[in-house]
């Protein structure tokens, strides 16, 4: 059961190291290993190595399993709550995230890429039509390049400074003229020196490598409103990727997925509840209280006298609260109506007494129409006797 591999020795960190020293020397190695900078051909098998490691130490249970039991799933080799990222959408894998750290913006030279501010990011959360109903607040765990701690995003290290670039002077831009067919031909093209950030840093943080930023696992409070539907979205400002060296964030912009209900169902704003019942009940009328959306809501379904099968009673107000407003949708409970089986035969000669008194009632009131009705059926049969 224990893991042959030891993950501090694969970070090359004491057992007793502290999250902080643990990212350091992560980041320190990933830097030199990530497949898209490294041209040794064990690269991205030792990249691998240290990320197995990583996700394992950088994760309080998992660490603390690892730590105890060999094993990072725990004794019984099970994963427990472990938070799975697959609900990240828009290339935000964990693969990608390195990738823009390590690919894109590199530090100080040689960087290939124009985008400095960070991008939005968006992910799927899924709650229930409960949720939906009364609002509620989630916590979300996803990985996206924050600040970098060590050096406060600004991708320089402590004895390290910023000055203006000189290729571009400080715009960030080259502009450079050619001859063509067209004539004079002006292009303006991202400094290569700087990357378009028209600042060089000397001395970078040695935890970022100068781009003020790190891949790190965040939480997030998600704030979702009363009323809200499934596909409508909520936009945090500023908790997407973050910039390079302190440009603007990106924002996260979290989808709202709303799963359906065993009980009710939704469209718009209004609830729909089927309310089986029995055909005596439905003969007589009955009162049902049933549970409502919002939590320890009771509702009165009132069954009229004579109600039919399909029959809708709008019981109003009782359906999803409406967004940004205190109104509510209706609840509209569609009646099915059985008939009730295996009477006894003691019920049976009840129904069959009942039969018998409304059939000569009926005759009683309807004696004129009825006599009307035999006469017309006879007529013909008369002419055919003749
Ligand atoms: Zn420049
Ligand atoms: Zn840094």
């Amino acid at each position: 059961m224990a893991a042959s591999k030891d993950y501090y020795e694969i970070l090359g960190v004491e057992r007793d190291a502290d999250a902080k020293t643990i990212k350091r020397a992560f980041l320190k190695l990933a830097r030199k290993l990530h497949p898209d900078v490294s041209n040794e051909p064990d690269a991205e098998e030792k990249f691998k190595e240290i990320n197995e490691a990583y996700s394992v130490l950088s994760d309080e249970k998992r660490r603390a399993n690892y730590d105890q039991f060999g094993n990072p799933d725990g004794p019984t080799g099970f994963g427990g709550d472990y938070v799975d990222m697959s609900d990240i959408f828009g290339g935000f894998g964990m693969d990608d995230l390195f990738s823009s750290f390590f690919g894109g913006m590199g530090g100080n030279s040689g960087a290939r890429s124009v985008r400095t501010r960070g991008r939005d990011m968006g992910l799927n959360l899924h709650i229930s039509l409960e949720e939906a109903a009364a609002g509620c607040t989630k916590t979300v765990a996803y990985d996206r390049l924050a600040p970098c701690d060590d050096c406060g995003g600004t991708g320089v290290g402590e004895s390290g400074k910023v000055t203006t670039c000189s290729h571009c002077h400080g715009t960030g831009r080259v502009v450079t003229v050619q001859q063509t067919i067209l004539g004079q031909m002006q292009t303006q093209t991202t400094c290569p020196e700087c990357g378009g950030t028209g600042k060089i840093v000397e001395g970078a943080c040695e935890t970022c490598g100068g781009q003020g930023r790190t891949p790190s696992r965040e939480t997030v409070q998600v704030q979702i409103p009363a009323g809200i539907h499934s596909g409508q979205s909520i936009r945090i400002k500023g908790r997407g990727e973050a910039g390079v060296r302190g440009e603007a964030a990106g924002d996260l912009v979290v989808t709202i997925n709303v799963s359906e209900h065993e009980q009710f169902q939704r469209q718009g704003d209004d609830l729909y509840y089927v309310l089986a019942i029995d055909a005596f009940e439905a003969m007589v009328g009955t009162t049902y209280t049933i549970d409502g959306i919002l939590a320890n809501e009771k509702v009165d379904v009132v069954v009229p006298a004579g109600c039919q099968y399909g029959q809708r009673l709008v019981v109003s107000r009782y359906g999803m609260p409406r967004l940004h407003s205190s109104a509510r949708g209706n609840l509209i409970v569609a009646v099915e109506v059985s008939i009730p089986t295996a009477l006894t035969d003691e019920q049976l000669t009840l129904v069959h007494k009942l039969m018998v008194q409304r059939t000569s009632q009926a005759e009683k009131e309807n004696q004129i129409p009825k006599a009307k009705a035999d006469t017309k059926k006879k007529r013909p049969r008369k002419g055919h006797h003749k």
